[in-house]
């Protein structure tokens, strides 16, 4: 059987630290899935957004505080589609020119940038995530409404839309504008558009999903031809943008299992709404394993080869922030986005505990991570970190302007990689994924993709036990210090035996099980190919 070519669209993309048009783990996985698709030879394009200013360059200024700088990027390696696309907003035509990127080993990407002398607001496409609501609605007609015309006109042929959460919904509303052009009735348009449609949900967290309300869709032309009566019925009022995904299409995913359990309690109210099934992330081996790590036969060549990789890490941090840390000492990393339900700070909780392993000179933290740039709650847990750093100047590291780069290095040459999210707000967490098959241990809450893979003291720790509830943050911290000051300092100083056994476990068992390769398999077996149950509901509809 042909296998369905799918468009893959997705507000950013994360190929290359050089290419600012992603912020963080969202982005990341769209990269790694055309890059993926691009190895195994599948039929998936991504179609995206060229930002001009991409997402915040975020650097610490003398008083500690992080700020948010915004260069005009200039990208030399795109070619040029001579495509160009139009669509309305509030009342305008704005022209969108259609780029293509195949610069990363990746399969071809096509980006909208309305960054063109004709447009009267060339930067719609400016800032990820920035700026006002009305903007961002802009910003998603472009990628919707634009993206269906781009492929369109490009002659690109399309079996299945995959959206990689919400952003994109729009472009269900353009194929159903498109059919109702042709004469169909709205309801068998949306049911026709159904069929071609599939939808990636992640904020577990029903207040972190984007709402917007009519009144701002209709002045932006967002109903693009549909009626109010038929825009509630996609979305509910005000509309859901996650609500819209699942009543558009056939089919939708969680991105861990526990993440599965967590979307289906989500949203079972909502009426109409496909079913989710859980389909676990991966990431790109090429990119974020080291070669010699998943090789290594013998348990010295696997220590020789990490440390090699954590003296590259010490030099590197060396030369930009002046520290050079010491290889023997343990390591742990964290890096991530500083949303507050991360809690980036957590194992500072209690001073009294963790100071005299940084004063004897035990442990090295080295931490890394953008808070969104108007989100000053996570500003503020920055500026906290960054105050450690002051304090133990020798051991504990910040790097500013977290970005691949420092994510590939940190996830290679620290020992241990550490995460601690509220349960179970983390969706999946890929950054796991990467430490894992480098042999950089885990030690984890049991949130996102962490409980299918742990085992716990085999090829990795878990902290604490699932425990949710109010007081979690001082429960967590508990669990983290004892299994800290039991399990993981105690092994890595007086077992490296165990410590190698638990290296080698890690790698042998995330490199296949955690690879974009995988889950592209599974998409492709789950959500692209027509299913037996829509072949038995089409057949049933013919017999009619
Ligand atoms: C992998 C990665 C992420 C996602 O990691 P999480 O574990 O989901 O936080 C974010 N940003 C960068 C730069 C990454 O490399």
């Amino acid at each position: 059987m042909k296998l369905p070519k799918v468009a893959y669209f997705c507000m950013e993309f994360g190929l290359h630290e050089d290419f600012n048009i992603y912020s963080g783990g969202l982005g990341i996985l769209a990269g790694d899935i055309l890059k993926a698709a691009k190895d195994k030879g599948y039929p998936i394009i991504g179609m995206g957004i060229l930002w001009r200013q991409g997402y915040t360059k975020q650097l610490i200024d003398a008083n500690g505080r992080p700020y948010d700088c915004y260069p005009e990027y200039v990208y030399d390696f795109l070619k040029d589609t001579n495509v160009t696309v139009k669509v309305n907003i509030k009342g305008r035509d704005v022209a969108a020119k259609v780029w293509l990127c195949e610069s990363f080993n990746n399969s071809p990407l096509y980006l909208l940038d309305t960054n063109i002398p004709e447009n009267p607001d060339r930067l719609i496409t400016g800032q990820l995530y920035g700026w006002f609501e009305e903007q961002r609605i802009a910003q998603e007609m472009i990628l919707g409404i634009g993206g269906i015309r781009a492929l369109k006109k490009l002659g690109i042929d399309v079996d299945v839309y995959h959206f990689n959460d919400s952003h994109p919904i729009l472009a269900g509303i353009e194929l159903i504008r498109e059919k109702m052009q042709d004469g169909m009735s709205f309801e068998k348009a949306w049911s026709e558009t159904r069929k071609q449609i599939v939808f990636t949900t992640h904020t577990p967290v029903e207040a972190g999903n984007e709402v917007h309300t009519y009144d701002l869709l209709k002045y932006a032309g967002a109903f693009n031809g549909l009626t109010d009566e038929q825009m509630v019925q996609i979305g509910g009022e005000p509309l859901s943008m996650t609500v819209a995904g699942l009543r558009l299409s056939k089919k939708a995913n969680a991105v861990s299992q526990l993440h599965g359990q967590t979307a289906k309690k989500m949203w079972e109210h909502v009426e109409g709404a496909s079913g989710i099934i859980a389909i676990t992330n991966g990431v790109h081996n090429g990119t974020w394993q080291d070669q010699r790590m998943a090789n290594a036969t013998s348990g010295s060549e696997l220590w020789e080869r990490h440390m090699e990789l954590k003296r590259e890490m010490i030099e590197e941090i060396y030369k930009r922030n002046g520290v050079r840390l010491k290889e023997e000492v343990l390591t742990i990393g964290f890096a991530r986005r500083f949303a507050p339900y991360k809690r980036s700070n957590l194992i500072f909780t209690n001073k009294e505990l963790i100071e005299p392993l940084l004063k004897e000179g035990k442990l090295q933290l080295i931490f890394s991570g953008k808070a969104h740039p108007n989100d000053l709650a996570g500003k503020k847990i920055v500026e906290d970190l960054y105050k450690m750093t002051e304090l133990y100047p020798e051991n504990v590291i910040f790097l500013q302007n977290y970005d691949i780069k420092i994510g590939k290095m940190l996830t290679r040459g620290c020992d241990v990689w550490l995460n601690n999210p509220i349960r179970p707000m983390e969706a999946s967490g890929t950054s796991g994924m990467k430490a894992a098959m480098n042999g950089v241990l885990n030690l984890s809450i049991l949130d996102g993709w962490w409980p299918e893979f742990c085992i716990h003291r085999v090829n990795g720790w878990q902290i604490g036990d699932g425990y949710e509830g109010e007081d979690c943050d001082e429960k967590d911290a508990e669990s983290l210090y004892k299994v800290l000051f039991e399990e993981v300092i105690p092994t890595y100083y007086e077992n490296r035996q165990r410590w190698l056994n638990m290296m080698k476990d890690s790698i042998r068992m995330s490199g296949r099980r955690f690879s974009a390769e995988r889950m592209i398999e599974d998409y492709y077996n789950l959500m692209y190919q027509p299913q037996a149950s829509d072949l038995a509901a089409a057949a049933m509809e013919q017999g009619d």
